[in-house]
């Protein structure tokens, strides 16, 4: 392809987006595939010699599309959204172009000083006090990673890096029952041992309970194990539980065991200066995580990890290969050292666009309407006499199940729901997923899609009781 080739197919595909977003509602959410469908349309060897762009994009459109589940439409309301936004694509498109490779400040001057800048503002904007400060990372997952090694580090005076893992005791990690699997799956790669994983248990509302915490932890102590890190969830995926952080970190802060809060979610909401009130107690956390890309409209990926002590992080992940070294080390950031990869893509400029495009009262005000719309459709459910609300709604994810008022078995109750899940995936109108709480099969609806508007709610709810009445019919 040549640049006057390019510059037509850019253009073409520019168009593409626009009309895709127009009609990304005609597409049936999830797609109506089997496994293996997409596979056997594909062939089994790379071409051997040049195939066109006009080729290449029959197939995208006439293999690829029909297989994708469309998270952009408003009718996806599942897991948590993985928004994007005009901005944040036309971000991505410079930075596709730029090709820009940020490990060390050198090898992109403008990557390194915006991503410190925009991370300042994110700071600043949800409240988070200095002195944490931030780095982009790719996920969620690799944020609590890094904050799990700092802390193995921090308790181990850096001899883990140094020696392997020592045998004179073995370090343990506290979350709740509610908390995330990213969690269990770091404990593993962090070596702590998914034994040393104690999985406190919740109150009725699925928050972390403090005291049941501190008697673990003092079991511990008593047996001879070294508690290492504590892991708080503000927003637990299940049903955007939030753990009381200020009386975790108070325990957190009197045994001296690191502290780090995972908010992958929830915390696009501490926009809000109302809902600032979930990360009452942040003082004694060490590192903080939220996503901007679940609910803050930037494309996967982009992942805000805050620390306290920004020398422990780097000294956790520093490593100087001669080929590395520049003349400005001394006096730039290196984020190469604030993580697990070297390669590092230029995700500060969607974030940055993203946060210009809308302001910070834009996305204050798209924020809210979520959470608005959720307590819409829970009054909603509340006032139905045959569903449940299985959980709070602190945010805007609902956990709901349907339960006529003469089932009372909890077997035919976890049935009839499966049920009710699977045909609303099968209507292609709308994509719901699942969770259990407290054994109970519970459905999910999270209200917060980029261009999600009310009819969108009402046309959602309309259909869950139409398609629940069928099933009794
Ligand atoms: N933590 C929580 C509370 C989550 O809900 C999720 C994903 O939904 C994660 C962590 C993992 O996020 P990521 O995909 O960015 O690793």
């Amino acid at each position: 392809m040549n640049n006057k080739e390019f510059r037509k197919h850019a253009h073409q595909l520019v168009d593409w987006m626009a009309d895709y977003f127009e009609e990304v509602e005609d597409y049936p959410v999830k797609p109506n595939v089997q496994p293996g469908d997409i596979l056997q349309k594909l062939p089994d060897e790379a071409p051997q010699k040049s195939e066109s762009f006009e080729q290449q994009f029959k197939d995208f459109e006439d293999i690829i599309m029909p297989g994708i589940t469309h998270w952009q439409s408003p009718n996806f309301m599942g897991y948590f959204p993985a928004n994007t936004s005009y901005p944040s694509i036309l971000a991505e498109m410079l930075t596709a172009t730029l090709g820009a490779q940020c490990m060390s400040w050198l090898t992109s001057p403008a990557a390194t000083e915006l991503e410190e800048k925009v991370m300042e503002w994110l700071r600043k904007a949800i409240g988070l006090p200095e002195p944490f400060t931030g780095v982009i990372q790719s996920t969620a997952s690799t944020s609590t990673l890094c904050a799990l090694l700092m802390a193995r580090e921090q308790i181990t005076d850096f001899k883990v890096n140094e020696k392997g893992y020592p045998n004179d005791g073995t370090f343990t990690i506290y979350c709740s029952s509610e908390t995330h699997s990213s969690i269990e799956k770091d404990v593993k790669i962090a070596g702590f041992g998914r034994q040393n994983l104690r999985k406190v248990s919740v109150d009725d509302k699925y928050a972390m309970d403090p005291s049941a915490l501190e008697e673990a932890i003092r079991a511990d102590l008593e047996k001879g194990f070294k508690p290492a890190a504590v892991v708080a969830t503000i927003g637990t995926t299940g049903s955007t539980a939030i753990d009381p952080l200020k009386a975790i970190g108070e325990i957190c802060s009197k045994y001296e065991i690191f502290l780090h809060v995972d908010a992958a979610f929830a915390g696009t909401a501490l926009l809000l200066p109302e809902r600032r009130w979930m990360n009452e107690g942040i003082e004694h956390a060490d590192s903080f995580v939220f996503n901007p890309h679940k609910w803050m409209f930037t494309n996967f990926d982009c992942s805000a990890f805050y620390v306290k002590d920004e020398a422990l992080l780097v000294r956790t992940f520093e490593i100087m290969p001669e080929y590395l070294k520049t003349p400005e080390d001394e006096r730039v950031k290196n984020y190469r050292d604030w993580g697990i990869p070297l390669g590092r893509r230029f995700r500060a400029l969607k974030l940055w666009f993203v946060m210009r495009s809308f302001g910070i009262e834009g996305l204050q005000q798209k924020i809210r309407q979520h959470i608005t719309f959720a307590q819409y459709l829970k009054q909603e459910m509340e006032q139905h006499d045959d569903f449940e609300l299985m959980a709070p709604v602190p945010l805007n994810t609902i956990c709901f199940r349907f339960h006529p008022d003469y089932i009372d078995d909890e077997k035919k109750l976890n049935e009839l729901n499966e049920k009710l899940l699977e045909q609303i995936q099968q209507s292609g109108q709308l994509f719901l997923t699942h969770t259990k709480l407290d054994g109970k099969y519970t459905i999910r609806i999270v209200l917060g899609n980029t261009n999600l508007e009310k009819h969108h709610v009402n046309e959602a709810w309309k259909l869950i009781q139409t398609l629940a009445q069928s099933l009794i019919e």
